[in-house]
């Protein structure tokens, strides 16, 4: 063991400060005469604990000499007897002696070699050649208790390779494997030895790997559980997958890609493409195709027809380069079967022709059926007029009150066969959108219906109305039967009427809100919205036929928007609407189905 200088001049340094506070004792003259031989042990002692049994004897000594050199000086020969000074030296020598004995023993390097050996965190022993145990350290004798000999530790079938390794490191100096020991509790270890000759003896290390063995096999089945997990997702797929390497050689194919080619997926492996496609016969892919695909570095995508097993199908194939270093050049195939996606295509897109073709005819029907009806409905209005005007002196009252609700009766069938022409004109295909600039339209409607609105109070919104892709007749038909609603449908003196609006992340949303008579709690979700349905038939008037709410129902719904009604009854009501904002993707019924059928 190597000391510090500074270690050394702490020593010098302690031993030099007690001789100073002796020094300064003595003459200042503090201490009592009789004390003086017990002060000087004190540096003594120190120096003695410092540097060691020698240095304390050494210094005891002189000490002792000094000690008789002062009763001299003060007494003079003869007052002191002959034995005095050597009583003084002995005296001194010994507690020199003593405290030196005290004194902390530096270790050598021997000594921390040893220290170190005892307290390694691996398994040390030393053995003689017969394997006969010398020593162990610490650990050795914690894990394997106290042993004598190699092989009353060594798992019974690893002796025999025990004995030759021993043999061997004696030999050759040096020897190393893996084997099991038997532990206190009579466990088996996994330890790496090391078997290391030091002369006469071997150094064996036994390095404990029961913890490592343990991460390791933690680490390989979390590893196999996933493989599995991916291997049977993959396997399970009904996509047929192949990995093609660089030469275009199968490194994997799946189940699903045996099925299609109707062979067994574990043969394809390490087979070339073109031979594997041209086995399995299916003819989709021909080598020019496939040599084509290989030299792009895209990805490649194409729908195949093959006719494989389950007849005729239809593929959809992607051909994917992969980027990996592992794999760079090869390539990932799949094949998607889309022989049903296909076939409901086809079907959906032959339903849709049919649908349109009904649904001409139907309009076409509805046109002559409403003109139909419309002649003779105009005839009996025409009619009862008539007989009222020419004929009055004829009846009496009752006779005219007859007539005049035949009239009225007529003029209100009238009015629902033109609402109900007007809802089944909604959606018809070729309506034209536009960006309308909503001000407008608000203004346009409130200039219409200014005779209905005299003495009602509108409210606009400060900021101005949004522009909305929409056909600026329906949307002018929107307003107007919401605004006119709520003043039709309105008791109050002072009637008002709010319109306002707000942007609602891809919408705008807007509303139209009256004090009218409310509506009652029942009829505010979707039933006042239905067709021909009248809250209160006997208060609405002729011209009332209840269709307004259905034709702004689809109207909003044409555009992909959506419309609700909140009220009081007794207090008013707020019917709100949205409509998509301009440049974003709107998918209503009609669009949805025209997409999917292509
Ligand atoms: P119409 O076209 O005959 O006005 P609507 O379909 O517009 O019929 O309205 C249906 C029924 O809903 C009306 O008969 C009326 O009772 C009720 N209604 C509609 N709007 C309001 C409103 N703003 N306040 C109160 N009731 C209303």
């Amino acid at each position: 063991m190597t000391r510090s200088v500074s270690f050394y001049w702490t020593r010098i340094g302690l031993v030099a400060l007690s001789y100073l506070l002796v020094l300064g004792l003595l003459f200042s003259q503090q201490a009592a005469q009789e004390f003086v031989f017990l002060i000087m042990m004190l540096p003594l002692a120190v120096t003695a604990f410092a540097f060691g049994p020698l240095v304390g004897v050494g210094f005891g000594l002189a000490t002792g000499a000094i000690f008789t050199s002062l009763m001299l000086l003060n007494s003079g020969w003869g007052v002191i007897s002959f034995g005095q000074p050597i009583f003084n030296m002995a005296i001194y020598m010994a507690i020199g002696a003593a405290c030196g004995y005290l004194h902390p023993k530096e270790k050598t390097s021997d000594d921390e070699k040893q220290d170190a050996w005892e307290h390694a965190l691996d398994i040390q022993l030393k053995l003689d050649p017969r394997g006969q145990v010398v020593d162990s350290n610490l650990r050795a004798r914690n894990v394997l208790g106290t042993v004598n000999n190699l092989f009353d530790f060594v798992h019974p079938e690893e002796k025999e390779l025990a004995k030759e390794h021993l043999e061997y490191a004696f030999a050759r100096d040096e020897a190393r494997w893996t084997l099991r020991v038997v532990d206190l509790n009579q466990q088996s270890l996994p330890v790496e030895a090391q078997l290391i000759r030091d002369g006469d003896l071997l150094m064996l290390e036994l390095h404990d790997l029961s913890e490592l063995y343990k991460i390791e096999r933690r680490l390989s089945e979390a590893e196999a559980r996933y493989r599995v997990v991916i291997e049977d997702a993959i396997a399970s797929l009904d996509t047929g997958i192949v990995v093609l390497d660089r030469n275009q050689e199968v490194i994997y194919a799946n189940d699903a890609l045996g099925h299609i080619l109707g062979v067994n997926h574990e043969r394809l492996v390490g087979r070339d493409l073109n031979r594997m496609l041209e086995e399995a016969k299916p003819n989709f892919l021909s080598p020019d195709i496939t040599e084509k695909i290989a030299q792009t570095s895209e990805a490649s995508q194409m729908t195949i027809g093959i006719q494989n097993g389950k007849g005729p199908r239809t593929f959809d194939f992607n051909s994917i380069p992969i980027s990996t270093d592992r794999y760079q050049g090869g390539r990932i195939d799949y094949y998607h079967d889309i022989t049903e996606i296909k076939k409901l295509e086809k079907d959906l897109r032959q339903k849709t022709v049919r649908l349109e073709a009904a649904n001409e005819r139907l309009e076409a029907f509805t046109h002559v059926v409403s003109h139909d009806l419309k002649e003779p409905l105009r005839s009996l209005e025409m009619f009862s007029g008539y007989i009222i005007e020419d004929y009055e002196h004829l009846l009496d009252d009752e006779g005219k009150d007859y007539l005049n609700s035949i009239g009225r009766a007529a003029k209100r069938m009238k009015g629902l066969i033109e609402d109900l022409l007007e809802l089944a004109s909604i959606g018809r295909r070729n309506e034209p959108k536009e960006v309308v600039n909503l001000n407008q339209v608000v203004k346009d409607v409130l200039h219409d219906l200014e005779a209905s609105l005299e003495g009602v109070t509108v409210s606009l919104p400060s900021a101005p109305f949004p522009e909305v892709k929409v056909n600026r007749t329906r949307v002018e038909q929107l307003f107007a039967n919401l605004i006119s609603n709520g003043v039709k449908y309105n008791d109050k003196e002072q009637k008002q009427i709010d319109v306002s609006w707000e942007q609602t992340g891809k919408a705008y949303r807007f509303c139209v809100r009256d004090n009218g008579m409310g509506i009652e709690e029942e009829y505010v979700g979707s039933r006042i919205f239905e067709l021909f349905e009248r809250l209160n038939p006997h208060q609405d008037n002729y011209s009332s036929t209840g269709a307004g709410l259905a034709i702004c129902k689809r109207i909003v719904e044409e555009y992909g928007g959506k419309i609700w009604a909140e009220s009081k009854f007794g207090e008013g009501s707020a019917f709100y609407f949205t409509l998509p904002r301009p440049n974003t993707k709107v998918v209503n019924h009609h669009e949805a189905v025209k997409n999917l059928a292509g």
